[in-house]
């Protein structure tokens, strides 16, 4: 078998690269990944796996193709409520963008309405745009944090994000139980007695597996 050179490619052989595989179908592409890893793809277990393969990848990537205003709609409520408002726990898987293998965890959101609530169960919602597409957590961190400012427009935000990575897990790298914590805080939430509050009433229970 002929030895495959490692030359770095040059913008120009990666146009030529792109062009030759743009008839490529996404089938193909994982067939030939197959093949490179030095598998068969014509294996009775393989046969169908670059099919499954693609369905799993979209399924894993559809917050592309959605935007924080469509799971939103009109469930934005008038209140005369401004304590802060948390939903803990929300599970949340996504992959890193680095690695493309999984990071998976806990997504904690809290804000402080300013005359408005979101309906709650359009958190999780909210969490899967940003999760489902290639992410590292810290700007998915970010992003919610943001998204749920513009939206309910409150007093202010927190998001905490707890997950582990498979691409630290699985390669080797010795973290393999820890867990990587990343926070956003918005509004007054960057002061001290508020984001307090909100980590000491996340620490009240402990979170599943953290
Ligand atoms: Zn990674």
């Amino acid at each position: 078998m002929k030895a495959v050179p490692m030359v770095k490619p040059t913008s120009q052989s990666l146009q030529h690269e792109s062009a030759a595989l743009r008839h490529a179908t996404f089938e193909d592409l994982i067939r030939e990944m197959i093949l490179r890893i030095g598998e068969d793809p014509s294996r009775e277990g393989l046969l169908d796996t670059p099919q499954r393969v693609v369905k799993s990848m979209e399924y894993l990537t559809h917050g592309y193709s959605q935007q924080p205003a469509d799971v939103v709609n009109d469930a934005l409520f008038t209140v005369d409520y401004d304590e802060m408002v948390i939903v803990k726990d929300i599970e949340m898987f996504s992959m890193c963008e680095h690695h493309m293998l999984p990071f998976f965890g806990k997504v904690h959101i809290a804000y402080i309405p300013n005359g408005k609530v979101i309906g709650l169960s359009k958190l999780p919602r909210l969490v899967e745009v940003f999760a489902r597409r290639l992410q590292v957590q810290e700007r998915l961190t970010t992003q919610l944090a943001e998204a749920i400012q513009e939206i309910i427009q409150p007093q202010g935000v927190g998001v905490v994000i707890e997950a582990r990575h498979l691409c630290m897990m699985m390669r080797g790298v010795e973290k393999q139980h820890s867990a990587a914590i990343t926070s956003a805080m918005l509004g007054v939430f960057r002061k001290q007695a508020t984001r307090h509050e909100f980590l000491s009433l996340l620490r009240q229970k402990p979170t599943n597996g953290f």
